[in-house]
């Protein structure tokens, strides 16, 4: 595995293969790995020749209050996972050459930004999309796998690379969840014992929404009550939202006539953390691309 630093030498690998005929697939990251980046690299592996995946921790999505001095950072175990995975590039990118002197272009996707992590998270997602948009403009890979876990995240980069024609497939993988349901994140680490005995309730108030639409409930109040009452057990878990949206645009539904994707965010004492379910009502044809 090569590990490459500079946005010159990573652009040139994928040139040069891309000529050869080499299919590029990619994982973007923010490093501090675990089976929930495993499993995007595993797929990329399965599904491309070639297989790229950056660690970066972009400093543009992060809100001067939020935690990038102190986001862990353990890039022996990462390049020794990636290694593990038969990866062919680790693209760790210095901040200053993705980011030089002079640089002001960014990348927003208003609608799908506006509500959810981007109303809670101002300007991360033109943080994410700038980001992301200036990988794929290096690497210029065939394939990028993105996570389910930032639902938000994977819809709005797959309307960008639509939008900005980036000639990039994007594609979603399920998230990778602890046995009793939280959702795999580099922020885990984070909780004490007794926050993450209780994290799992978000994955448990996401749960009990899918299985009441699973079971034929349309009612988005209904659902959305019983979602908080789950997470409301515990007084030291603060809902910052609970939402049952459509999954194309992420606007609020009031009934769900077909799929839904209930999302949501809790804060356990300083940590945030989110997590999603999609739901479909029992019989009805799909419409969406989900
Ligand atoms: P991050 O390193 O947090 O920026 O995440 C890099 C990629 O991994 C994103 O596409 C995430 O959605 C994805 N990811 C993070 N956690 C999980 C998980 N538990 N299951 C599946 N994908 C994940």
């Amino acid at each position: 595995m090569k590990t490459i630093r500079t946005t010159r030498a990573m652009a040139a690998w994928s040139e040069r293969l891309r000529r050869e005929g080499v299919t590029i697939g990619f994982v973007p990251t923010m490093g501090a790995l675990h089976d929930g980046h495993r499993s995007l690299i595993r797929t990329a592996r399965l599904r491309c020749d070639a297989l790229v995946v950056s660690i970066f921790v972009n400093p543009s999505q992060f809100s001067p209050t939020e935690d990038l001095s102190t986001y862990p950072r353990p890039i022996t175990s990462d390049r020794a996972l990636c290694r593990e995975e038969g990866v062919d590039v680790c693209f760790e990118p210095i901040a200053q050459t993705l980011y030089p002197q002079g640089f002001q272009t960014t990348v927003t996707v208003p609608a799908l930004a506006r509500r959810w992590e981007g109303a809670a998270r101002p300007h991360h997602f033109t943080g994410v999309a700038t980001v992301v948009t200036k990988l794929f403009g290096i690497v210029r890979p065939h394939l990028a796998l993105f996570g389910q876990k930032d639902y938000q995240q994977a819809v709005l980069v797959r309307q960008l690379a639509e939008d900005l024609n980036l000639g990039v497939a994007i594609q979603m993988r399920p998230t990778v969840r602890e046995r009793d349901g939280l959702a795999m994140s580099s922020r885990n680490i984070y909780l004490d014992a007794d926050e993450r005995r209780i994290a799992p309730l978000l994955s448990q108030a996401l749960r009990a929404g899918q299985e009441m639409i699973e079971g034929g409930m349309s009612n988005v109040a209904a659902i959305e009550q019983v979602m908080r009452q789950t997470i409301e057990q515990a007084p030291t878990i603060h809902v910052e939202y609970l939402a049952v949206c459509d999954p194309n645009s992420l606007e609020p539904l009031s009934v769900v006539a077909n799929r839904a994707i209930l999302l949501g965010a809790v804060r356990l004492g300083s940590i945030r953390l989110i997590d999603n379910r999609p739901a479909k009502i029992p019989g009805r044809k799909s419409r969406t691309t989900q």
